[in-house]
């Protein structure tokens, strides 16, 4: 059997990051196996629909580098893969289990179901539609309902669920599960509207499209017990199910959108990486390994399995997210990252050439975790206007800082070449003949060079900045401040 999987998201708002680790699962199953991973939008439900959504969950794919095989977008053989555009084949399918008695129409208004679950609510008993009471062509009789269809009266289609017995399938995550079928409801499978609920488009659509496995979050396990009964209906193979874990804030509440972000498309925007963001996902709830925590989008391919998936919540650490994102900033290569670098420099309206550009980041990255830190981190970098840290200098600038800073001058100005290795061995030579301790020097210059007590080191830090700009900063400095 070839491997075809979907994701299957509805555009009722920005992809959420659940969304896209079920993305990256079905992505990462069917490259594994040489498979087919379709995209397929789920817009029957129009008063949920979100102006922008369906784009946004491709560009954030994309970004995220998924490129799925067929879409709405690419097209397929499968075609159309935008389910409002498919309406006539659910009619089609409804219509079948009509005539093969496994649905049936029912004619009750919304205030007959309101009264419904109201009597139920009160009487203590699980809200469930009860086909033998309520408006369903089983209590109206046959004459009854052909009066009422031909009188245009508005209608939905059920499914009919059996009234006892055990509804089993099998899921790769969670092992066996079985349903009794007196705790299923008679879905509704075609609204009065004609529009198909979720159920009957979305099992109709995994068998059109010839889906192996349907891979996606736990909140649909209580609808695949429904599902199951439909394929049995329609006399159709079932897909092999795996049900992924819910995602935990770190407090062990389910991630939801109380909690602080949860689109992808913020973290896209604080700057996280796409690489590092997939990485980091892709471990919510797998882990092949327990010594490794950086892979690469082809590692992951290669070493994903669904029976690897765990069946307990992933607890969502934005810390480690950002030491992953930390790792990636650290061990890219420089020349990668440039254009986002020189853009992020041009947004700040900073000019620096490439080379220069790189080097920079090569001196920072170690202590930052997004690369658009750089424009801010490393201010003085770029310009001679870069704040002071008070408290470091109120630490390090003591009575005699002036006549040491003064003293130093020279060695540095005489310095013909200007690389760190020659900064150190003159300065290293000058202070020791002078009996100067290095803390004496090293952090007020540092402090009048870049401002701050956190940076890379010292002489690479002025090797950087060049001579000129060096020696005007100190002599600014000595010039304000300095006796
Ligand atoms: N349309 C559903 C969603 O928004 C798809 C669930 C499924 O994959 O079956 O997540």
């Amino acid at each position: 059997m070839s491997v075809r999987v979907r994701f299957a998201p509805s555009p009722t708002g920005f992809l959420h990051i659940g969304g896209l680790r079920t993305a990256l699962y079905n992505y990462l199953f069917a490259r594994h196996h040489g498979g087919a991973c379709i995209l397929r939008i789920e817009d029957t439900d129009q008063t949920r629909f979100v102006e922008g959504a369906e784009e946004n969950i491709i560009d954030i794919c994309r970004w995220a580098g998924m490129e799925f095989d067929e879409s709405p977008e690419k097209g397929g053989p499968h075609g159309p893969y935008r389910q409002s555009e498919r309406t006539d084949i659910y009619r089609q399918y409804a219509n079948e289990l009509l005539s093969k008695d496994m649905a049936y129409r029912a004619f009750d208004t919304s205030e007959e179901l309101d009264a419904m679950r109201e009597r139920q609510k009160n009487a203590g008993i699980a809200a469930k539609y009860d086909r033998t009471v309520m408006r369903s062509e089983y209590t109206l009789g046959p004459d009854e309902t052909k009066r009422l269809l031909d009188e245009g009266a508005d209608y939905c289609i059920r499914l009919k669920v059996p009234v006892s017995g055990d509804i089993r399938f099998n899921d790769i995550v969670r092992g066996e599960v079985i349903v009794n079928a007196r705790d299923v409801d008679d879905q509704i499978l075609l609204k009065s509207d004609g529009f198909p609920t979720y159920h009957l488009a979305n099992v109709v659509d995994d068998h059109l499209m010839e889906i192996s496995h349907v891979i996606r979050g736990e909140e649909w396990l209580p609808s695949t017990p429904k599902h199951v009964l439909l394929y049995q209906a329609f006399g159709w193979d079932m897909p092999k199910f795996a049900h992924l874990p819910l995602l935990l804030n770190p407090d062990k509440s389910k991630m939801s959108k109380r909690f602080g972000d949860v689109f992808a498309k913020s973290f896209r925007e604080k700057g996280f990486f796409a690489d590092a963001l997939v990485n980091f996902v892709a471990l919510l709830g797998w882990n092949p390994t327990s010594d490794r925590e950086i892979f690469s989008m082809q590692e992951l391919i290669d070493l994903f399995t669904l029976e690897k998936v765990n069946k307990a919540g992933a607890v969502f650490d934005t810390k480690k997210l950002e030491w992953m994102n930390a790792q990636y900033l650290r061990n890219a290569d420089p020349e990668s990252l440039l254009p986002q670098l020189q853009s992020i420099l041009k947004e700040h309206h900073i000019e620096v050439a490439d080379e220069r550009a790189k080097g920079i980041l090569t001196l920072l990255r170690e202590r930052i975790t997004f690369l658009n830190e750089i424009p801010g981190f490393g201010a003085y970098m770029f310009s001679d206007d870069y704040v002071i840290d008070e408290e470091y200098k109120a630490k390090h600038w003591t009575a005699d800082s002036g006549a040491i800073i003064t003293s130093l001058l020279p060695i540095v100005k005489g310095l013909e070449d200007f690389n760190h290795i020659a900064i150190n061995d003159a300065v290293a030579a000058f202070t020791k003949e002078n009996g100067i301790a290095s803390k004496l020097f090293i952090h007020p210059l540092r402090m009048i060079l870049t401002g701050k007590p956190v940076g890379a080191g010292l002489y690479e830090t002025m090797e950087m900045l060049g001579k000129e700009v060096c020696i005007r900063r100190i002599e600014r400095f000595l010039s304000q401040e300095g006796k």
